[in-house]
């Protein structure tokens, strides 16, 4: 039976990207069952909830989540009881206990020059940053008075163990563990776990561990040194947001999120890009690249998933420019460019 695949489109420039990646999987000749359903704010519209709950359940059951974008400012509000479409994302995250989110950042030869760094600093970079995404300081227990704030940083044994892991198989030869064991507690059992996880389960593969603020240096100093950045949900929401900098435009990035048995969720770095949906100007690369990772992370199709890659790299090399990467190129325009090398 072909792996089943739940598509989330969602809003503004979310389905016309969408479109775009259902076009790369179809010409690589990848089976898929597809099943589609509204999210974020169409969700909002259609139903009250931007994730309903036969949606949930339909993702659970499926092999890979397929996700585009969502949000909007029709759907904009600071009142805390009106619905609003990132709740989608956070209900998806937390119903498929998703734990691990991964960035690749491979910066692409035509577009180098549109890096702030410079060519020789980015050329040949390859790292990908592993981040824990349901623990630490942004869901410790919070305190407010008047003067006084505080926001508890907490790990446990067996959270930090399931991440290293997905850190240590994702790389091939090198691990950078990134955390602050020179003065956090957490950081000191961070380290210590991550140490016993390769030593029984992966010691060949090379370990080292930076210090957070170290470790935002050469990320800028040397990018090349990095391979597997595994680091803790904070440090690793601010490194990859520093890493993904090196390409030099959101709509190049995809981000595959994990969890231990249920399916990843896969999606582009950016968001609904409302300012420019119904134009036919969004760049489909990321999710055309999204769904590179679902076949490489999801399904275990390595070749499929390097195809992919090395179409859009050829395709940019030709001289596809969306408007984003300074050109003009439509979105129809961009998949077409990119069909042609699958
Ligand atoms: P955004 O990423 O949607 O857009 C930021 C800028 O980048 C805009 O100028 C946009 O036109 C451009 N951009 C983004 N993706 C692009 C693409 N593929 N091609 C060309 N240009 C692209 O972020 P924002 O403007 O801060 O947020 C817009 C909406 O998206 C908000 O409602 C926000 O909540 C939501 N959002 C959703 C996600 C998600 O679904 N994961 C992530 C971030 C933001």
């Amino acid at each position: 039976m072909a792996p089943r695949v739940i598509l989330l489109p969602g809003d503004g420039i979310g389905p016309e990207i969408m479109q775009s990646a259902l076009e790369a999987l179809s010409a690589l000749g990848v089976e898929l069952d597809y099943e589609e359903h509204l999210f974020g704010g169409a969700a909002i519209d259609a139903h009250g909830t931007a994730l309903t709950g036969e949606t949930l359940t339909a993702c659970k059951s499926a092999d890979a989540v397929l996700l585009a974008a969502v949000g909007g400012p029709q759907w904009d509000t600071t009142d805390p009881d009106k619905p609003r479409p990132e709740q989608g994302l956070l209900g998806l995250r937390k119903g498929l206990d998703l734990f691990a989110n991964l960035r690749p950042v491979k910066p692409i030869p035509a577009l180098y020059d549109a890096s702030p760094l410079k060519r020789e600093l980015i050329e040949r970079t390859n790292l990908i940053v592993v981040r824990e995404l349901t623990g630490g300081i942004y869901f410790g227990a919070k305190t407010r008075s008047e003067d006084r704030a505080s926001d508890d940083c907490v790990y446990t044994r067996a959270e930090i163990e399931r991440i290293a892991r997905i850190g240590f198989s994702t790389a091939s030869s090198r691990v950078t563990s990134v955390d602050k064991a020179n003065v956090l507690e957490t950081s000191r059992l961070w380290r210590e776990v991550v140490r016993e996880i390769h030593k029984r389960e992966f010691p060949n593969i090379e370990l080292e561990h930076l210090l957070v603020d170290n470790a935002s240096m050469k990320l800028i100093a040397a990018p090349r040194h990095f391979e597997v950045i595994l680091t803790e949900n904070m440090f690793g929401d601010i490194l990859s947001d520093e890493a993904a900098m090196l390409t030099g435009s959101i709509g190049m990035l995809p981000s595959a999120s994990l969890g231990d048995q249920k399916p990843g969720v896969f999606e582009p770095v950016h968001g609904s890009a409302p300012d420019i949906a119904g134009t036919g100007q969004a760049n489909p690369l990321a999710m055309i690249l999204s769904a590179a990772l679902m076949l490489r992370h999801g399904f275990r199709l390595e070749n499929e998933a390097a195809a992919v890659e090395s179409a859009v790299e050829q395709a940019l090399a030709e001289g596809l420019r969306t408007p984003d990467l300074g050109g003009t190129a439509t979105t129809k325009e961009a998949t077409q460019a990119v069909l042609k090398y699958l």
